[in-house]
């Protein structure tokens, strides 16, 4: 048996315990079928952990997630809580966890099964087989930088304050990840940013261009403004491997990529931290999706998402590509016999629930 390393299962709210209940059976079929194992633990987190013990996350589980090589994260979020103080919303678990891992990269695949070509929002020939990862800059730029706020100018007029700053070590590791990503997958790099208005856009370029001149000369490098990019998602997505890009336009390219692939049970994310010992980043996966509250308990929920997440952390937390490709390719055979939850629902085909669906993805697994 291959013991791969150690994983906390995050469950959290809604759904979040419904779609993780498919990785827990993921988790089964490879230690039976492979001899691939790993040490698991799982806690609480979000309104799960509010109500246990009256925090979005225990420091308990801090450290469980501190001494984790990955966190698989359902989702959080519940509508019990939603009138609580700002520090007591579910969501500060998930905040919490970001901040003390020091998740600084967000990776946001765009990927559309030929199957659910249909479903996207633009033209099926445009997305068809569409695979482009964006991957954004998470703890820096213009939500985080200082001064920052609203001012009372005293004559009945006030002034908000937004600063947009990057410093060359936050652009420099961001850069590092973009490039190591793509020698993953096709080799190309699609830097973004502003640098014909902007300052950080000017030292963005030139931080990106330098890295990978001198560390990664294999891959291709290429730069785009922001605008033009969101115009090029549109037109031509498939010109794109990776994207990398900071954090505010980061935030909106990857959800206009996002809608090019239909539905949102369909989207899986991680976050990576800094290399720490043996070479491994601090990680965390997640669907991008919430808790949805208005379907949780009925067997409706998209397993898709999160299992395409643990995809995402066999491959970059514990380098199994093959076994990654293996599973979004049984995902994407179940897919084309018409297994489909309600969400991804159309005309013809075989209505799954959660647990139908990933036992489907299991049976194609062999
Ligand atoms: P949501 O993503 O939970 O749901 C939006 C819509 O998409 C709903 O109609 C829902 O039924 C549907 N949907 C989402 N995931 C699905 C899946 N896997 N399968 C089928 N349908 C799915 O967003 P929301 O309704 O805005 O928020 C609900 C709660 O989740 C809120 O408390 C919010 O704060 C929280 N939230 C958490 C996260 C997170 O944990 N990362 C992200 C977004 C929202």
């Amino acid at each position: 048996m291959a013991r791969l390393g150690k994983l906390l299962l995050l469950p959290g709210d809604g759904i979040g315990p419904e779609v993780m209940a498919e990785v827990k059976k993921l988790l089964g079929w490879l230690a039976e079928h492979e001899g691939t194992t790993f040490a698991v633990e799982e806690d609480l987190v979000g309104g799960a952990a509010l109500d246990a013990h009256g925090s979005p996350i225990a420091d308990s589980t801090m450290e469980k997630a501190k001494a984790a090589d990955a966190v698989i994260f359902g989702a959080v979020g519940a509508t019990k809580h939603d009138a609580n103080p700002f520090h007591l919303k579910p969501e500060q678990g998930l905040l919490r966890l970001r901040k003390d891992l020091g998740l600084f990269a967000n990776l946001r695949p765009a990927m559309v099964f030929p199957a659910l070509a249909d479903a996207s929002s633009l033209k099926p020939d445009l997305v068809d087989g569409l695979d482009i990862l964006i991957l954004r800059e998470l703890t820096g730029g213009v939500y985080f930088g200082e001064p920052r706020g609203i001012e009372d100018l005293g004559d009945g007029r006030k002034r908000a304050i937004d600063t947009q700053v990057y410093t060359t070590t936050e652009i420099e590791r961001i850069a590092r990840v973009a490039f190591e990503l793509s020698k993953k997958r096709a080799g190309r790099v699609t830097s973004v940013e502003k640098a014909n208005v902007m300052h950080t856009g000017i030292l963005w370029r030139e931080v990106v261009t330098r890295v990978g001149r001198d560390e990664f000369p294999e891959v291709e490098l290429s730069h785009m403004y922001a605008d033009n990019c969101a115009m090029q998602l549109i037109r031509r997505p498939k010109q794109f491997d990776v994207i990398v890009t900071d954090n505010l336009f980061g935030d909106l390219l990857s959800d206009a990529a996002a809608m090019a692939t239909g539905s949102l049970g369909m989207l899986p994310s991680a976050s990576l931290g800094a290399l720490g010992g043996g070479g491994r980043r601090k990680s965390l996966f997640e669907p991008v999706h919430g808790s949805a509250p208005d379907i949780a308990g009925q067997g409706k929920a998209n397993p898709l998402a999160m299992l395409l997440s643990f995809a995402m952390a066999l491959r970059y937390a514990f380098d199994q590509g093959g076994l990654a490709d293996r599973v979004e390719a049984a995902i994407a055979s179940v897919l084309d016999r018409g297994w489909r939850t309600p969400d991804i629902m159309q005309p013809g085909k075989r209505a799954a629930t959660t647990a139908q669906m990933g036992d489907a993805v299991l049976a194609e697994l062999g």
